[in-house]
């Protein structure tokens, strides 16, 4: 059974090892060891070579005992900084830092659950189905570990992600699709005392384009934002060039797309407005996903929750995680609460109690 001392251990020795994104060498040789200890196989795939990483994704997969369905659970090895030195202390119940560093929580409660899953299961007490464990690599910098695993010679039934922030109990049923912009406009440098009229403004170009635009919550499922503007070169000087980065997000394609295409067309009459040219890069980083109560991914997590007795949330999320890839790939997949609060800040914690359901969360979805 889940063993409160030993997670909470397990979790500590995790918090010190230092993996930023692309760095995860140092951590995933440590859940490589732990995982093989136990007496399970891990692969690593190639993911480090693709994405400029000194690691791959670790994948572990564990034969079912029992009939039943296979399960995936995923967690992310790498975290945001200050991450350097993590001194984890546990005061009444909480483990936290001193305030220099972040915690790791995000993403290292999940992978903590997913070690003590794999001690209880090499004690052989439980029937479990098929049970598949993937560590990905590089999630904070555009869950590019996720993007680059092959899974599909794997047959997966449901999978769940451990890595939204907030207690056990929440499950992030739905998340947005994104669009991004990078926009360059050209316009004409002059001297903007002696001959003005001869430039083209390419920051009015942008400031037109921008003042054209909805941002900020469009409604109750959509958002937009201008996120960063630069050029010119000094107050004497018709800038003649201007760029501007954005994005758009809504749980619903079709009101992101018409949003995206309103964005776009503002970006097209600002440049014509003032006659500069422009350059639209448009791109999605991930794609969304929806789920609700009656998907049998949300009502096995709901099942297992009301036997341990931990009351269950639906949630939207704002953001995007290893989830939306999952989900694009085919499988059906939701976000879990894994108990910290206030990540990627000093502040980060998660309670101990939090670490213990969490693992006891594992146990029960695996179960035959
Ligand atoms: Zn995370």
């Amino acid at each position: 059974m889940v063993d409160e001392n030993r997670v909470v251990r397990i979790f500590e020795n995790l918090v010190k090892i230092y993996s930023p994104s692309y760095r995860e060498r140092t951590l995933a040789d440590y859940i490589k060891s732990y995982v093989e200890a136990m007496g399970f196989l891990t692969y690593e795939d190639e993911t480090g070579l693709a994405i400029g990483s000194d690691t791959g994704n670790l994948i572990v997969t564990i034969p079912g005992n029992a009939g039943g369905s296979s399960i995936l659970f995923a967690s992310h090895m790498d975290t945001v900084e200050p991450a350097r030195g993590v001194e984890p202390i546990i005061e009444d119940g909480i483990i936290k830092t001193g305030g220099q560093t972040i915690l790791g929580a995000d993403d290292k409660a999940g992978i903590a659950a997913m070690l003590e899953l794999i001690s209880v299961l090499a004690g052989k007490s439980i029937s479990h189905g098929p049970i598949h464990l993937v560590f990905t690599v590089a999630e904070e910098v555009g869950l590019e570990g996720a993007k680059n695993l092959d899974l599909s010679d794997k047959h997966i039934d449901f999978a769940y992600v451990l890595d939204s922030n907030g207690k056990i109990g929440n499950i992030v049923v739905s998340a947005p699709y994104q669009d991004s912009f990078v926009v360059e406009y050209k316009g004409k440098a002059a001297h903007a005392g002696l001959a003005p009229e001869t430039g083209i403004n390419a920051i009015a170009a942008a400031s037109n384009a921008i003042s054209c635009m909805r941002l900020g919550r469009i409604d109750e499922e959509t958002t937009a934002n201008v996120g960063v503007i630069e050029g010119g070169r000094a107050g004497n000087i018709v800038p003649d060039k201007a760029k501007v980065i954005a994005e758009a997000r809504s749980i619903n394609l079709v009101k992101l797309e018409e949003q995206s295409d309103r964005m776009i067309d503002c970006f097209k009459k600002g440049a014509q407005e003032v006659g500069a040219e422009v350059s639209i890069q448009r791109y999605r980083p991930y794609e969304g996903y929806s789920a609700t109560e009656n998907d049998e991914v949300v009502r096995r997590a709901i099942d297992a929750l009301d036997r341990l007795g931990i009351p269950h949330r639906l949630i939207k999320s704002g953001g995007g995680s290893d989830t939306n890839v999952f989900n694009a790939m085919g499988i059906n997949a939701v976000n879990l609460g894994m108990g910290a609060e206030y990540v990627h800040t000093t502040e980060e914690y998660v309670p101990v109690a939090e670490l213990k359901n969490l693992a006891n969360l594992l146990v029960e979805l695996v179960k035959a």
